[in-house]
């Protein structure tokens, strides 16, 4: 039988670009399960990707996913409007989501079924429940600010979070309002603020990381879980 297309999968992300234990990863990608489901990670299949390259629609079977590393940008594919940028321990919500990776990643994927073989139905039910509802509160959270706040600071926190990992990330303004679903316009006028704002210079599809505390007072302070974790970001 084949499950519906409707059935929920949970998507984590994790960080590339620096060698790591791909077991530690692992149990840091899952540490919002640990309570719940211990040892979840021996359980998980690792699947790594290049920057740039597209995460694919998930099996159409009940399915944990989660980043353990890297930077994966997601789109809402009925809105065009709500992009996530996941990161180490995000799940992905499966339906209408399309992601792109900023820089190498991997995913650690985890069939229902096996979940339940490990820890039985109720379990199983928990984690995916709690997937779920982080995957959601994450989707709010940008639909949130789509309404409230202006490109700009939007942008702005975008960046103030893909500059947690890197430095330099190969963006162009196409590439960003693609990715944001913000006008071409908007993203220009945007990027223009924040580049003569001296928080970042722009040049060759590049945008690279020039002061970390303007970028921040720019940034709104949307997305509880990365900015609880970033005092710097609520100076501003
Ligand atoms: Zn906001």
């Amino acid at each position: 039988m084949t499950p519906p297309e409707s059935a929920t999968h949970l998507y984590i992300a994790a960080t590339d670009g620096v060698a790591t234990d791909p077991a530690n990863t692992s149990s840091g990608a899952l540490a919002a399960f640990h309570d719940l489901a211990p040892g979840l990670e021996d359980l998980a299949e690792r699947s790594d990707f290049c920057a740039g390259s597209t995460l694919t629609r998930p099996r159409p079977s009940p399915c944990l996913r989660i980043i353990a590393a890297g930077l994966l940008v997601l789109t809402d594919e009925d809105s065009a409007l709500c992009v996530t940028v996941a990161d180490q321990g995000s799940p992905i919500p499966s339906r209408a989501t399309s992601g792109v990776w900023l820089n190498g990643g991997s995913i650690l994927e985890i069939p229902a079924a096996r979940v339940v073989e490990g820890y039985g139905a109720s379990v199983a039910l928990a984690v995916l429940e709690r997937a779920a509802a982080l995957a959601q509160a994450a989707a709010q959270s940008e639909l949130v600010c789509v309404v409230r706040h202006t490109a700009t600071r939007r942008l702005s926190r975008w960046l103030s979070q893909i500059f947690r990992q890197t430095d330099t990330v190969t963006l162009s303004q196409a590439d960003l309002a693609r990715l944001t679903g913000l006008q071409r316009t908007s993203v220009c006028q945007a990027m223009a603020t924040i580049q003569g704002d001296g928080a970042v210079k722009v040049a060759r599809g590049k945008i690279t990381l020039r002061d970390a505390g303007v970028l921040s007072r720019l940034a709104c302070d949307c997305g509880g879980r990365a900015c609880a974790s970033e005092p710097r970001l609520l100076t501003g």
